[in-house]
C-alpha cells in the first residue's frame, strides 16, 4: 500500500489531523494506496511556505538561474520516468502506450518549453513628449504574481499540473497545487525531483484532498493566494472563481467542452476515420478536448457511421501493462456511473445505439473495474441533453447536415467553446469555416496536435485566458510600468 502525503517547504508531511483517504485502481476497484488529507492548517502551512520562499534565494534568482533549475527538473522526470508512467498509470487505469507517448513526456516538456520562453520574454519600452521638450521613457516591467494556487483535474493529471507550473516557476512565483483526489501519485512524486534538482524547499507545495469543505476551497479561498489557476468542470470553475473574488484575485480557468467534428464529404475518409477514432476514444474518452458530437455532410454519412463503429468496435480493453490495450477504464466508480446515466439517457432519449451503450465483459479479476464500452449513437435531437451535456466518456452522437450554413451553425449550438475538428480537403473551405467555429482551438484534418508556443484555452463556458508560450507567461506576471521623467 503506497502513501501518498502532502509536499510542504520541501518534505513529506502527514495530515495534521490524521485523516486519509483510499487511492483506488480503477481498473479492479481495489484500493492501492491511502492518501493524507491536507487540513486547513496544512493549507495555511503550504501557503505560508511558498510566500516564505518568495522572499528566499527564489526571489533574487536570475531568469538564467531558474531556467537551469526548470531545465533540471525536467532531466529529473525523464530519468525517473518509468516511476512517473507506472504511477500515472495504477491512478488512472490508461494504457501505458499512451502515457509513455503523451502525458510523461509532456511533463518534462513542459518545463523545458518554458525554462527556454523565460529566457526570451521581452518586455516593452516607450518614449514620450513632455512640455518642457524633455520626454519621459516608460519601461514595463515583469514581475512574478506571488503565491499562485494550482488547481488540477484527474484526465491528464502529470501533463495539466505541470502545464500550469512550469510557466508559473519560470516566471519566479511559488505554487500550492492541489491535485485530483482521484490522482494525487504524480504530483507527489514530482516533489522529490523538485528536491533533487535543487529547487529552494517551499517553491513548490502540494496539498492533497477533495474540493468543498477540503484542502481545494482551504486553497482558493486561502487570503495569502495571489492568482488562481484552474483546469477542471465548468460549474467548480465557477465556484473557485467566486471565492477569487474576495481580494480581486486573478484567475485562468481551463474548463469543459462538447466539442464537435466536422466532416464534410470532401474529406479523406480515412485520416477523418482515423482522427475522430482518437478524438473520440482516446484516453477513454477522458479528454477536455475530445470529441463528443460529430457531424457528417449526408452523402458520406452512413459510411462514415458504419466505418467510424466498425472500428471503435475492434477496441481491445484491458490493463495498462498490456501492449496490446487500445482502452482503459474510465477513472473511478463515480465517473462510471455518470457515463452509464448517460448511456441510458440516451436510450431514453430516443438515440439509435450504433455500437457498445453499456459495461463490457471482462475477466473475473478485472470485473470490479470501471469498465465502459465504447459507444456511438445516432439519431438524437439536437436539444438532447446527451448531445448538449459533457458526458467525458468513450461516446459520441453523430448526426448528418446538408450545408456548410448549417454545420457551422449546429457546431457552435452549445454553451461551450473549447475545440473543433474539421474535415475536408478544400483547404479554402477550412479557412472559411473554421475562424466560424466559437472555440478556442480549431483543428483542421487533425487532432490534439499541440505546438505548445500557441494559444491554448476555451472560449464561452469552456474558460477564461489562454495558456501557452507568451500567454501563460502573461498570466503569471504581473506588470508594472515604471515611468522616468528625463
Ligand atoms: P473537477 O472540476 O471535478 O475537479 C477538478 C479539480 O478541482 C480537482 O482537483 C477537485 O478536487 C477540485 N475541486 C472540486 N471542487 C472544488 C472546489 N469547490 N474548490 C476548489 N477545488 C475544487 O474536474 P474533474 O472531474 O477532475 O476533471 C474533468 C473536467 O475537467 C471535465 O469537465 C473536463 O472537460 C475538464 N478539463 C478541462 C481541460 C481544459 O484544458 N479546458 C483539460 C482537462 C479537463
Amino acid at each position: 500500500m503506497k502513501e501518498v502525503k502532502n509536499f510542504i517547504n520541501g518534505e513529506y508531511r502527514a495530515s495534521s489531523i490524521g485523516s486519509t483517504f483510499d487511492n483506488v485502481d480503477p481498473c479492479t476497484g481495489a484500493v492501492i494506496g491511502s492518501v493524507h488529507e491536507a487540513s486547513r492548517e496544512d493549507v495555511d502551512a503550504a501557503v505560508t511556505a511558498a510566500r516564505e520562499a518568495l522572499a528566499g534565494p527564489w526571489g533574487t534568482m536570475t531568469e538564467a538561474e531558474r531556467s537551469e533549475l526548470l531545465h533540471a527538473v525536467a532531466d529529473g522526470i525523464d530519468r525517473r520516468f518509468d516511476e512517473f508512467l507506472e504511477a500515472e498509470c495504477a491512478d488512472t487505469g490508461k494504457p501505458y502506450n499512451i502515457a509513455s507517448h503523451i502525458d510523461i513526456p509532456r511533463g518534462a516538456a513542459n518545463f523545458k518549453v518554458f525554462a527556454d520562453a523565460i529566457k526570451n520574454f521581452p518586455t516593452e519600452a516607450f518614449q514620450m513628449p513632455t512640455p518642457d521638450g524633455r520626454g519621459a521613457f516608460n519601461i514595463s516591467v515583469r514581475k512574478p504574481k506571488g503565491v499562485i494556487a494550482v488547481i488540477s483535474p484527474w484526465n491528464l493529471p502529470l501533463l495539466l499540473m505541470t502545464w500550469k507550473v512550469g510557466p508559473a516557476l519560470a516566471c519566479g512565483n511559488s505554487v500550492v497545487v492541489k491535485p485530483s483526489e482521484e490522482t494525487p501519485t504524480t504530483t507527489s512524486l514530482l516533489g522529490e525531483v523538485m528536491n533533487e534538482a535543487g529547487v529552494p524547499a517551499g517553491v513548490f507545495n502540494v496539498v492533497n484532498g477533495f474540493g468543498p469543505d477540503s484542502a481545494g476551497a482551504f486553497l482558493t479561498e486561502h487570503r495569502g493566494v495571489d492568482a488562481i489557476t484552474f483546469t477542471g468542470e465548468t460549474r467548480t470553475g465557477e465556484i473557485i472563481t467566486q471565492a477569487a473574488a474576495k481580494g480581486l484575485r486573478d484567475v485562468s480557468m481551463e474548463c469543459g467542452g462538447k466539442n464537435p467534428a466536422l466532416v464534410f464529404a470532401d474529406c479523406d475518409m480515412d485520416k477523418a476515420i482515423e482522427g475522430t477514432l482518437r478524438s473520440v476514444f482516446a484516453n477513454c474518452g477522458q479528454v477536455c478536448l475530445g470529441t463528443e458530437r460529430v457531424y457528417v455532410e449526408r452523402p458520406i454519412f452512413d459510411a462514415f457511421v458504419n466505418r467510424l463503429a466498425a472500428e471503435a468496435g475492434k477496441f481491445k480493453l484491458g490493463v495498462p501493462q498490456d501492449k496490446t490495450t487500445d482502452m482503459g477504464p474510465l477513472v473511478s466508480h463515480e465517473h462510471q456511473r455518470k457515463v452509464l446515466s448517460y448511456y441510458e439517457l440516451a436510450v431514453a432519449e430516443g438515440a439509435n445505439v450504433v455500437l457498445g451503450g453499456g459495461v463490457p465483459d471482462m475477466p473475473d479479476e478485472l470485473a470490479g473495474g470501471a469498465w465502459v464500452q465504447p459507444t456511438i449513437w445516432t439519431g438524437l435531437s439536437d436539444d438532447a441533453r446527451v448531445v448538449r451535456e459533457e458526458i467525458f466518456g468513450p461516446c459520441c452522437h453523430i448526426r448528418p447536415f446538408d450545408t456548410e450554413e448549417e454545420a457551422i451553425a449546429l457546431a457552435n449550438d452549445t454553451p461551450y467553446g473549447l475545440a473543433a475538428s474539421v474535415w475536408t480537403e478544400n483547404m479554402s473551405r477550412a479557412l472559411r469555416v473554421s475562424p466560424q467555429i466559437d472555440c478556442g482551438i480549431c483543428w483542421v484534418n487533425s487532432w490534439f496536435l499541440r505546438d505548445l508556443r500557441t494559444p491554448f484555452g476555451g472560449s464561452k463556458e469552456s474558460g477564461i485566458g489562454r495558456e501557452g508560450g507568451v500567454h501563460s507567461m502573461e498570466f503569471y506576471t504581473e506588470l508594472q510600468n515604471v515611468c522616468i521623467k528625463i
